[in-house]
């Protein structure tokens, strides 16, 4: 905790409810601590993380539950350091190599693969395999990308709680590089002419649940950051940065309360004065919610206290896909060909995403698979393999009937894991667990099971997406408030919201002697770790 006269003293004795231990709402309660702040988080599950959290199962395997992409560590880092702590001494990160394997699947079986790497020689070769030409673009496409993303960090860095934080000065510096009617696929198309080496670069918009033909054309920043900043395995899974985040947290004074759920959040006029969890009323100076913006700050914020986020506004708003999850812990090993990740991209890619957005289950569907053993001894038994598969699927405001459909898009997954060579599974399983969105909707609170929150349109972005100051006492922190989804931005996210309760509860001089900075610099490569 820092004690200093610079505006922090004002924040001695004050009070912050957090409702929900995932990663924004860990991250946040770290900067709010290490400024002075009392901090009590309300967590409703026995574990913490959200949908960041890794799962021991029977027979002894290990199961990321969501994220398993980790990405741009340098974020995190910068909140442990302002903690006074470095983040390696508390979680392993593992940058891969290959990052990742493409598999693209044709007409007749698989037509190409790409072994992703940052190495840029190495992906040129891979990438020349498929298209001779298309691989002499490829640095120009990351000269690009690297200048872009230059512009476009500030913008992720800054508020957009008032309109006029549209026409600030990194907006503006930003603009040229916006291309509102462009789309991740058209963007690319002035770089890469074969479609299977545009999806190499733009598959990554599935991480916001997207389509890569409709979402903006920024997004093509996604792929080249796993490039340029590396894509990290975090030993023990990624809940292991879960189990950090709150450890640390807890040493900081954090009082994180397990098994509390949060029914309610208390006004006095409009200023948020506490809430109520299992029946008790907790008074607090401020409330800051993790949990899904549209399920749970609908649940927990009257409608009166939300005036442009009124329920029609949360119903029409538009989502993210979903995910068909199987967990699989199998006896034996997998192929030596199945790499730590492999996305497998069906053929008619095009069609598939367009039936995942129009409600459609796709029946010839892309797929992800984690075999985080292939790094990571520690997700399986001896002799054993812990398996991890997402599925893209439409979510349930496609009025799909799931639990019908369940056991059928279960035998077609393992069918399609042929593909990739796993074709003895069956007989193999000593362990299985399915998320289907219904699952995701009624254990995780998440929204129409749309997992990866309020889609990522521009008309839902930057000042037109929840503000992290919701109104006067009340912040939201996570995927449905600025900058959006995905690890990073979410803890990006996290240090917006902290920044700008400190602000209101001691001021700006406070916020930046938290160690909150308006904006920070852009970070190299050699910096992330
Ligand atoms: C299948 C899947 C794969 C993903 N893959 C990646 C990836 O590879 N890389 C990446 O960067 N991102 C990925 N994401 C996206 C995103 O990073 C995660 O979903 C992330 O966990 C979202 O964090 P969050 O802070 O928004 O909160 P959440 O993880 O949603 O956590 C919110 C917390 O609030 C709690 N809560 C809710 N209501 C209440 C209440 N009333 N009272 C008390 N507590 C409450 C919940 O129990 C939960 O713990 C993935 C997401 C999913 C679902």
């Amino acid at each position: 905790m820092l004690q200093s006269g610079d505006g922090l003293r004002a924040l001695t004795g004050r009070r912050v409810a957090v409702v929900g231990a995932g990663p924004g709402g860990l991250a946040a309660a770290l900067l709010l601590a290490r400024a002075g702040i009392h901090v009590t988080i309300f967590e409703k599950d026995p574990q913490v993380g959200g949908r960041t959290k890794t799962v021991e199962a029977p027979g002894g395997y290990r199961f990321d539950i969501g994220p398993t992409f980790f990405l741009y560590p340098q974020i995190l880092a910068d909140i442990f350091a302002s903690c006074g702590e470095r983040l390696e001494d508390h979680v392993k990160l593992e940058r891969l190599d290959p990052q990742y394997h493409l598999v693209f699947e044709g007409a007749e079986g698989i037509s190409g693969t790409i072994r992703a790497t940052g190495d840029v020689e190495r992906l040129e070769r891979e990438v020349a395999r498929l298209a001779p030409d298309d691989a002499k673009n490829v640095k120009a496409f990351f000269s690009e990308n690297r200048t872009k993303l230059n512009y476009f960090k500030p913008v992720l860095e800054q508020a957009f709680h008032t309109l006029r934080s549209m026409a600030s000065p990194a907006m503006l510096a930003a603009l040229p590089y916006l291309h509102p009617g462009r789309s991740v696929d058209r963007d690319l198309k002035r770089h890469f002419a074969d479609p299977r080496v545009r999806l190499a670069f733009s598959f990554q918009t599935k991480y916001l649940g997207m389509s890569p033909f409709r979402c903006p054309s920024l997004f093509t920043i996604l792929s080249f950051l796993e490039y340029e900043h590396g894509v990290y395995h975090p030993v023990g899974g990624c809940g292991a940065v879960s189990e950090a985040m709150a450890g640390l947290a807890g040493r900081m004074g954090v009082d994180l309360r397990l098994n509390s759920n949060v029914e309610e959040v208390l006004f006095d006029g409009k200023r948020a004065t506490g809430l109520v969890a299992d029946g008790e009323t907790f008074n607090a100076d401020a409330v800051l919610i993790n949990g899904d913006f549209a399920k749970v700050v609908r649940a927990l914020v009257p409608e009166r206290h939300r005036p442009r986020w009124r329920d029609a506004k949360i119903r029409k708003a538009r989502l993210s896909c979903s995910t068909f999850m199987l967990y699989l812990g199998l006896e034996g090993k997998m192929p030596d060909s199945l790499g730590h990740h492999t996305i497998l991209l069906a053929d008619g890619y095009e069609k598939n995403i367009r039936e995942i957005t129009e409600g459609t289950l796709p029946m010839q569907p892309s797929l992800y698979v984690q075999h985080a053993g292939y790094t990571d001894g520690g997700m399986a038994p001896p002799g054993h393999t812990a398996l991890y598969v997402l599925v893209p699927v439409p979510n349930l405001k496609a009025g799909i009937d799931w639990a019908a459909m369940r056991e059928t898009y279960r035998a077609l997954i393992l069918e399609r894991l042929k593909l990739l060579g796993i074709d003895d599974l069956e007989s193999r399983i000593r362990y299985e667990r399915i998320i289907d969105p219904t699952q995701w909707e009624e254990d995780f609170a998440v929204h129409e099971g749309a997992t990866f929150n309020l889609a990522h349109d521009l008309m839902q972005m930057l000042y037109f997406r929840p503000h992290n100051r919701f109104g006067p006492g009340l912040y939201i922190v996570g995927g449905g408030t600025h900058p959006g989804s995905g690890l990073p931005v979410i803890y990006e996210g996290a240090r917006i919201s902290a920044r700008l309760l400190i602000e209101e509860l001691a001021g700006a001089r406070a916020a930046a002697a938290a160690g909150i900075p308006d904006t920070a610099p852009l970070a190299t490569s050699s910096e992330a770790s």
